[in-house]
């Protein structure tokens, strides 16, 4: 399966790629997690990347468009993946399509976590997650467990100013990825405010 996680920032996409993997045996492709992981080796693209980041902006979409597409070359994405957080812009779906017609594959399913925004700083101002596994938590909505509670760590971006700019950056370059797979279509909509649990009962209910 060739799937698209979309949503705003704290919509839930990390959290609901990490309890759908199992099921659907797919590699997790998260750009954030992959500019983070640039950063922080301090290569050339992490350091080019850094300020846009930290800001809250969006990375050039040369930059991440050539992360992308080398990465679903390689041979763990052949029977499927499940891209989160690409496409955020209109050249970066088209980039994607272009490079899956190439391939003679298809998308099968773009999945659009739906979230009101008055949820969205108090959802990203909570976040935590663990250096260690990646897990995700929230202070208050998934709170991490005892002992892992003292090494939990805050995103340099999880702030209520750089959410703010996120957030306007959602609105005005990444939503209108939804009607281009909209005609396509490719889009199938999910209700992410509920219980994580819920969430991914009804992505599943959204897939089958
Ligand atoms: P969130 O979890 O809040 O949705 P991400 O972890 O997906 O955020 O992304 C963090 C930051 O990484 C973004 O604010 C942006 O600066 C950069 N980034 C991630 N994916 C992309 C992308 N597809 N295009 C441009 N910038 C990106
Ligand atoms: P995204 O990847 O879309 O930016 P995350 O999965 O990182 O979103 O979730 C953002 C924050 O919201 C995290 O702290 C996470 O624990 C929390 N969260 C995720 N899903 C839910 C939910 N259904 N209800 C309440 N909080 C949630």
């Amino acid at each position: 399966m060739r799937m698209i996680l979309v949503g705003p920032p704290g919509a839930g996409k990390g959290t609901q790629a990490a309890k759908l993997i199992d099921t659907y045996k797919i590699p997790h492709i998260s750009t954030g997690d992959m500019l983070r992981a640039a950063k922080k080796a301090g290569t050339e693209m992490g350091k080019k990347a850094a300020a846009f980041m930290d800001a809250g902006n969006l990375v050039p979409d040369e930059v991440v468009i050539g992360l992308v597409i080398d990465r679903i070359a390689e041979s763990d994405c052949k029977e499927g993946f499940m891209l989160d957080g690409f496409p955020r812009t209109r050249p970066q779906a088209e980039a994607l399509d272009a490079e899956l017609t190439k391939a003679g594959v298809k998308l099968d399913v773009v999945l659009f976590i739906e979230v009101p925004d008055e949820l969205i700083v108090d959802r990203i101002t909570g976040r935590r997650s663990d250096p260690e596994t990646g897990a995700i938590y929230h202070l208050q909505f998934n709170p991490p467990p005892a002992d892992v509670a003292g090494r939990v760590v805050q995103r340099k971006d999880d702030t209520k100013e750089a959410c703010v700019a996120r957030l306007q950056k959602y609105h005005s370059e990444t939503a209108p990825i939804i009607p281009f797979y909209e005609e396509h279509g490719l889009i199938r909509r999910v209700d992410g405010n509920a219980a994580p649990d819920e969430v991914t009962a009804r992505i599943k209910a959204a897939l089958a």
